[in-house]
Order: C-alpha cells, then structure tokens, then sequence
C-alpha cells in the first residue's frame, strides 16, 4: 500500500500538484442538515488527526443567506505524508426543500474557487496561489430505506459536472443490514440510470493487493456511515468509536457494520492523490475551458 501511494506522489509530484512529504487536500461535506455531516467530520478527524490547526473561520457569502459555508482546517500526518486538509461544511442545505435554488450557494463556492485559482494562474508573478479548490465531495443521503429523492437527482447531477462526488448513506447504524443492502442497490440504479458521474477510484492493475482493495471500495459505493464521537465497550471488553444500543455497539471502525473504513481509506489513504489530480485535470480544465469558450464572445 505504502509503495503505490510513493509512487503515485512522485508521478505526480513531477506535475508540481503535491510534493514527496505533503499535499493540502479539500473536503466538501454536503446533505440535508442533521444527517450526521459535522459528526463524520469530527469523526474523521479524531480517527486520524495528529494535531489540529486552531484556525477555524467561517465564510459566508454575502450574495445568499441560504447556506451558510463553514471552512475547517485541520493538520493530518499518514506515515510521514503531511496533509493539511481543509473541510468545507455546508450547514442547512435541504432545510429549504421548497426552494428549488437550494443548491445554487454550494454551486457557486465550488466555481469560485476555480475561478479563483485561474486568475492566479493567468498572474505574471509567481506568488504563492492561494487555492480552495474541493478535491472530493461526499453528499449525505437520508437512510430512508426507499430511494433518492427528487432533489437529491438534481443536486448530485449539478455537483457530478464540478467536483468529485462521493455518494455516502447517513447513519448507518438506524437500517437494518437487508434493507441497507437494497437501499444501496436502488441507489446505485437511480445513479445509472440519471447518468450522475459519481467519483470512481483507478485500479492498479500492476499491484494485485492494491486492485481487489480498490474493487472493494468501488463495490461499496454509496457508502453507509456511522458517526461517533464519543468511545463505548463492546461485550467483549473492546473500546471504540461507536453508537451504543440495548442490543449492542454500531462500531465506526469495523467493516461488518457500516463502510467507514472503506470510505476514509479512499479519502485519506489510498485515493487523495487521484482525487487531486483528477480535480486539476478533469474539473478544474472543463470550467477553464468553458470559460475561455465563453469569454470569446
Ligand atoms: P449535521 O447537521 O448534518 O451536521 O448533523 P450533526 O452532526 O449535527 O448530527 C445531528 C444528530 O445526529 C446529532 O444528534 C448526532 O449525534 C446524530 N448523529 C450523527 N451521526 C450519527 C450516526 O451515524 N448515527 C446516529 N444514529 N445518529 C447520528
């Protein structure tokens, strides 16, 4: 595993997108409000986070008051790789499930910091760039059991064209497994069938280990997840990060119980690098080239 991370970073150091000891990665977490997204997040980062960088602020844009965009930033370190990840929370989407525009603030961060980055780049000086673009983006689903909604269609197809999209089924632990295992099905035949380009990992083919590793991610999309942030004892004496019920503990960590592990091994251990050259080369080159399409006129 560590060998094909090694080499994936120096390819692509070679593209000056990260470097040998480090790359800043950017997370964007999206999806009805209290489906567990801020939970994950602290989830996420209490499983892996060294340190954290005391630099929270919040950025609202002034346009919209409909979602109100809240950047976190935190220091990770996988053997001996630093990264500094930002998480962009988008707190209250979907409160507005009327409003057919609910999406259009989210939208709008995702272009602006392509836009952003593109006016640096057309800079003559070589200052530092300054850049926000979100390298992954995991849209919160509502464990409902039944199947997408409506507005889940279009927000995913919106976000599918500007960003990698990372489908992930909230609160894993309030579905029984049958019925999770159907949802998941349904989900992945609306994504098909609405031609959503959801965020798929590359398979290795020259690393057997590292390829069946991948098939398994990709098999388990859309991911199931369970939130913690407090620890709990198993009935065999285990501590964990998990939810506490009378029958038992719905664990975050174990892979029997909901896809944690599958989806931080994607996000932080094995496919950040992909998902950062895959926003350069195919997001962030098809907003640069229609703007420069729509600018000649
Ligand atoms: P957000 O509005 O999407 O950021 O949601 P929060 O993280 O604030 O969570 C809303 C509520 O759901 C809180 O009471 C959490 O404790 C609870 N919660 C978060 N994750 C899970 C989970 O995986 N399972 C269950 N059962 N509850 C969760």
């Amino acid at each position: 595993q560590q060998s094909a991370l090694l080499t994936t970073v120096l390819i692509i150091s070679r593209r000056k997108i990260v470097s040998k000891r480090g790359a800043s990665f950017t997370l964007m977490v999206c999806g009805e409000s209290g489906l567990g997204k801020t939970t994950f997040v602290n989830t996420l980062f209490s499983t892996s986070v060294k340190s954290y960088a005391d630099n929270r602020r919040r950025h609202a844009k002034q346009t919209s008051q409909t979602v109100e965009i809240e950047i976190t930033k935190a220091e990770l370190e996988e053997r001996d790789f630093r990264i500094r990840l930002t998480v962009v929370d988008t707190p209250g989407f979907g409160d507005y499930v009327n409003n057919k525009e609910a999406w259009t603030p989210i939208v709008e961060f995702l272009d602006d910091q392509h836009e952003s980055f593109m006016v640096q780049e057309q800079q003559p000086h070589r200052a530092e760039k300054v850049d926000m673009r979100v390298h992954a983006c995991l849209y919160f689903i509502r464990p409902t059991g039944h199947t997408l909604k409506p507005l889940d269609i279009e927000v995913m197809k919106r976000l599918s064209t500007r960003v990698n999209l990372i489908p992930v089924i909230a609160k894993a632990d309030t579905i029984s497994s049958e019925d999770l295992a159907e949802f998941k099905l349904r989900i992945r035949q609306v994504i098909e069938a609405q031609d959503i380009k959801v965020y798929t990992p590359p398979i290795e083919d020259d690393d057997p280990l590292m390829a069946d590793k991948a098939r398994e991610i990709i098999a388990a999309m859309p991911y199931a997840v369970i939130g913690s942030e407090t620890d709990v004892q198993t009935a065999d004496g285990r501590v964990v990060k998990g939810r506490q019920y009378l029958w038992g503990v719905a664990e975050v960590e174990n892979e029997e119980h909901c896809d944690f592990v599958k989806l931080r091994d994607l996000l932080i251990r094995i496919d950040m690098l992909d998902l950062i050259y895959s926003t350069e080369e195919k997001h962030y080159e098809a907003y640069r080239l229609q703007q420069m399409e729509t600018r000649k006129f």
